[in-house]
């Protein structure tokens, strides 16, 4: 093999350890004698080998509770002193919940960084308002405390329990994403402890190579120990509107249309439902039909339809005005009318809405299982060939889990970034957020929803459609170059200058350190 040793040798399985743990032993003890304010863990760190894909477990040797930047510092420093001689690697880890082992480190130091909080959340007001956080913090921490000062990120993701490296690492996208980009354009500035242990403040003036790299960077060239996140003022409730469709072209044209609208709905989402029964009923515990007379009419067996979900923000003193604006906006669709479901919930309830999910499947025990999630962006002049091709040949049956499908309008977003897409203007995310039934062989097991992802890829490739994996995976070295495309050598030469021993974000199984 003639790869550069800094690449994932193509001829290696992803999986293959790459650390001994006798090699690391004496270099792990070294680093106990190093001077920190927190604590290094060697035993209770099976946590740190799991994550919500729930497939890739690698243990690591040490986990190390940071309490100040200078701690984060410190290790990477001296493991990055002792050179090629330590195959030690470091991994953050945020909430944990990446797919496919990207916050573990097999024989390597995992950084928790949920115990790093070196100072209270700190809030800035004024015409661009924006909050202090630490790279450990929760999304969900964010909002309760800035809902104190009146204040909230723009740009979401759909659950919140996540931090907020963890995000700003892949991209962070939802249905605010179309009109504000996703988390990573919502960042003024960030505190990165770099691959040789350098602690560097970072916008997109000052040292601004590190800020673009590290936004959508896969942790691959430092860790984020503080980020400065642009804020709103939040509104206090929440019209949150879903109906559905029969037809994916009238579907995507209304997507489409209320993207490009200036004065449209604040989020816009949908998904695909696919061989469902009593669809309409499920949705009677937290919205009402507009009318009940019709909805209770309406049968959905067996079909596959596409459930479009937007929401208006209001305070309660604009209710009337509010109310006006939407019935003129939903005049402009072609949705079936006697599906329209609607619902006024708290901003609380509606951004944190994935987590009351959460707490029913974990009531049934069905949230701690494999997940194999598929996250795809795909240009808006193949959604169609897409569609008919998974939607009406792959996943005919079912669908075993949420199926997302919402564009978003580039031109919003900003490409400086490490983050890839496809090239044309407006693309879709569709995301096939599988759970699997660890010991089922049927169509709810692993094997079978893997297989039905190949075919989800295999089909994408050979037609061409230029579609882009978000939270991407990958094996093979020819693959990321791939994925990467025309950034490849940006994102290469990123790492040789700011983690050049490619110590960082081993999981993401990008690059191999050198021993
Ligand atoms: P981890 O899994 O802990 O880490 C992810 C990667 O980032 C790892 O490589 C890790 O080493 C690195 N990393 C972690 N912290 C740092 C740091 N401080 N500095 C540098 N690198 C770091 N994504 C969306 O965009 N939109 C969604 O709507 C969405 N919904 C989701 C819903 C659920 C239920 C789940 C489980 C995930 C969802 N995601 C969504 C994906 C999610 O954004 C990513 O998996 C994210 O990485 C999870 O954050 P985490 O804190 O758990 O990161």
């Amino acid at each position: 093999c003639n790869c550069n040793k800094n690449d994932f040798c193509s001829s290696l399985p992803a999986e293959t350890p790459t650390a001994s743990p006798n090699s690391n032993l004496s270099i792990l003890s070294s680093l106990q004698a190093l001077k920190l304010d927190g604590q290094i863990f060697f035993d209770n760190i099976d946590y740190a080998s799991k994550d919500f894909g729930d497939r890739y477990h690698f243990l690591p040797a040490a986990v190390l509770h940071p309490k100040t930047v200078q701690d984060i510092s410190s290790i990477i420093k001296h493991i990055y002193s002792l050179g090629t001689t330590s195959a030690l690697t470091v991994a953050a880890r945020g909430h944990g919940h990446s797919l496919e082992g990207q916050s573990q480190a097999h024989n390597g130091l995992v950084i928790n960084m949920e115990s790093f909080r070196e100072q209270d959340m700190h809030f800035h007001t004024g015409e661009l308002p924006y909050v202090d956080v630490s790279g450990g913090e929760l999304w969900i921490n964010i909002l309760q405390e800035g809902l104190k000062h009146g204040l909230a990120p723009k740009s979401w993701t759909d659950y919140l329990h996540l931090t907020v490296g963890g995000t700003l690492s892949n991209a962070g996208i939802s249905g605010q994403a179309f009109r504000h980009g996703p988390q990573i354009d919502n960042v003024y500035q960030l505190e990165v402890v770099t691959g040789t242990g350098e602690i560097v403040t970072c916008t997109s003036k000052q040292n601004a190579d590190l800020y673009y790299g590290v936004l959508g960077g896969l942790g691959q060239f430092g860790i984020i120990t503080r980020a400065r996140i642009s804020l709103e003022p939040a509104p206090a409730r929440v019209k949150w509107i879903r109906m559905l469709y029969k037809d994916f072209s009238m579907f995507c044209r209304d997507q489409e249309h209320l993207i490009s609208s200036r004065n449209s709905f604040d989020y816009v989402e949908g998904f695909v439902i696919i061989n469902r029964t009593g669809l309409l009923n499920n949705w009677r515990s937290s919205f009402n039909p507009r009318d009940p007379l019709e909805a209770s009419e309406f049968h959905s067996e067996g079909k596959t339809l596409y459930c479009l979900e937007i929401a208006k923000y209001f305070n309660p003193q604009e209710n009337d005005i509010i109310e006006q604006i939407i019935d003129s906006l939903l005049l402009e669709l072609s949705y079936i009318q006697s599906t329209l479901f609607l619902s006024e919930v708290s901003y609380l309830e509606f951004l944190d809405r994935v987590h009351a999910e959460e707490k029913k499947l974990r009531q049934m025990g069905l949230w701690e299982v494999p997940h194999p999630w598929l996250n795809l962006l795909i240009p808006k002049s193949k959604i169609h060939d897409f569609s008919q091709e998974v939607f009406g040949k792959i996943l005919v049956d079912t669908s075993n889990g949420p199926v997302l499908i919402y564009p978003v309008n580039k031109s919003r977003w900003n490409n400086e970034n490490s983050l890839v897409t496809p090239e044309e203007n407006i693309f879709y995310l569709v995301a096939f957020l599988s759970s699997a039934v660890a010991s089922s062989t049927g169509t709810d097991g692993l094997d079978h929803i893997l297989m039905q992802n190949n075919r989800i890829l295999e089909f994408c490739d050979s037609n061409c459609l230029g579609v882009k994996q978000y939270l991407p995976s990958y094996s093979t070295r020819e693959e990321w170059k791939a994925h990467f495309g025309p950034r490849w050598e940006t994102f290469r030469r990123r790492k040789t200058t700011y983690d050049p021993l490619a110590i960082l974000a081993p999981g993401q199984r990008i690059f191999r350190k050198a021993v």
